[in-house]
């Protein structure tokens, strides 16, 4: 149902918006000249209306959030609370990792709008660069601590656990997790009504998939995960598409999805991501670029990411210590004696093991989603000659069903990397 008092604006009813907002008006310059202020639907997410406002003194970012799904129309209604999440998310990862996060200005939950900070040109969407064949020097580094610093910090490792539980209600998103659900972790193992593939190419490998058990299986008992397991405020659409950058900085934007969920589909939604762009840069080579520059430094992205946050995130739970109040879920102080370093390695290696072993399986199941499924990714969509593009989606899709199925297998990134440079 729509929310109550809620009425969609255009252009003029946003800049109307803005200007009887002084909190608002003055990023952008004073109500009295809003007649000269630019105002731009910027929106090529899924989901949302994202509009940009500019004048004499700035300009704003404001998101609203309409009763359905953009893409499909009102056929497909979706939970207006999500605003609610994105504008207690963005000011929940802004108190951990400020330098990562666009600055919240506004929530208004009857309009379903949220004000921020635009990041304004050179920003641009990672994924659309990467089809443009660009690189990010910076963005491995960036989102290892983006990552580490969002997850401990909201985890039972550096919270008490009423705190904790606090969180977990208020961050409940069920809503949006049950369309995670359906699109990840189910419709690639059915001929869902939604799915759409490269066809006649891949109808046989889509078959096969169909019928894979064990592929299944392995989703199935991730999907439980998923649901189940409260460990930490992820931002659960951590892709290349909610990440605006440049050579020097990094933002990640989007949480409408985030909910208290395992810490591996963080890290393996974005590691699917650059694997998906890794198998996508054949059916982008030309003669002048033959990509082989930019697919090296996808993978060697994908390394630094994992070994970028196990080190911070590690860190951070250094740092943090034993509280020895029952507060925090860590019962080692490294720094006290020769036991509680011994303890403390432990269990970084243990926690370690199996974060790394979900989020392996999770990024098979991801980039089966975006081959197979609704919503497919424009690395992929981007290559005009359908057999060009199949023999990709062929590659990444047999990478992502293997790794899904023998994620246990998968021991190391640098396993992950060579499995994705032999599949290729
Ligand atoms: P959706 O939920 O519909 O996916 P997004 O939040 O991803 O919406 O925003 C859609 C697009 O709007 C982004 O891809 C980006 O181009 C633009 N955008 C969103 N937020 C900002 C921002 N803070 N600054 C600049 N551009 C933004
Ligand atoms: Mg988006
Ligand atoms: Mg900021
Ligand atoms: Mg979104």
């Amino acid at each position: 149902a729509t929310h109550p008092g809620f009425q969609a604006l255009d252009c003029e009813g946003i800049k109307a918006y803005v200007a009887a907002r002084p909190q608002l008006a003055k990023h952008v310059g004073s109500p009295d000249s809003s007649d000269d202020w630019q105002v731009r639907e910027i929106g090529d997410g899924n989901i949302n209306f994202v509009y940009v406002l500019e004048g004499p003194a700035g300009s704003l970012c404001v998101k609203q959030a309409p009763p359905y799904v953009r893409a499909a129309g009102e056929s497909w209604p979706l939970t207006q609370d999500r605003v609610r999440i994105e504008a207690a998310v963005l000011a929940e990862e802004a108190a951990h990792c400020p330098q990562h996060v666009p600055a919240l200005y506004h929530f208004d939950a009857r309009m379903c709008i949220i004000a921020m900070q635009y990041l304004p040109p050179p920003h641009g969407i990672v994924r659309k660069g990467l089809i443009e064949g660009r690189t990010y020097p910076l963005l491995a580094t960036h989102l290892a601590s983006f990552l580490a610093d969002t997850l401990f910090h909201t985890s039972l490792l550096a919270m008490p656990s009423d705190k904790f539980s606090a969180n977990v209600a208020r961050f409940s998103n069920v809503e949006m997790c049950r369309v995670s659900e359906q699109l990840i972790f189910t419709d690639p193992f059915f001929p869902a009504p939604r799915n759409r593939h490269t066809s006649p190419q891949l109808d046989a490998d889509v078959a096969t998939l169909h019928a894979d058990v064990a592929a299944r299986v392995a989703a199935s008992r991730l999907k439980v995960k998923f649901t189940q397991q409260r460990q930490a405020l992820i931002h659960a659409d951590l892709h290349t598409g909610s990440i605006m950058a440049t050579q020097d900085t990094t933002f990640v934007i989007d949480p409408e999805f985030a909910f208290y969920g395992p810490m591996g589909f963080d890290v393996g939604k974005i590691l699917a991501n650059l694997l998906l762009m890794y198998f996508a840069c054949d059916g982008h080579a030309t003669e002048a670029d033959p990509r082989a520059q930019q697919r090296e430094w996808l993978l060697s992205a994908v390394a630094e990411l994992w070994a970028g946050f196990q080190r911070r995130f590690c860190e951070l739970w250094r740092q943090h210590g034993a509280k020895g109040d029952a507060c925090s879920a860590s019962l080692f102080d490294a720094a006290a004696s020769k036991e509680g370093s011994a303890a403390q390695q432990l269990a970084e290696q243990l926690f370690m093991a199996e974060l790394w072993r979900d989020a392996v399986g999770f990024l098979g199941v991801v980039m089966l989603r975006r081959l197979v499924t609704f919503a497919h990714v424009a690395d992929m969509d981007s290559i005009a000659d359908a057999d060009a593009r199949a023999a990709c989606e062929r590659r990444a899709l047999h990478f992502g069903r293997h790794v899904l199925a023998n994620a246990a297998g998968v021991s190391s990134v640098q396993q992950l990397c060579d499995l994705a440079q032999a599949a290729r």
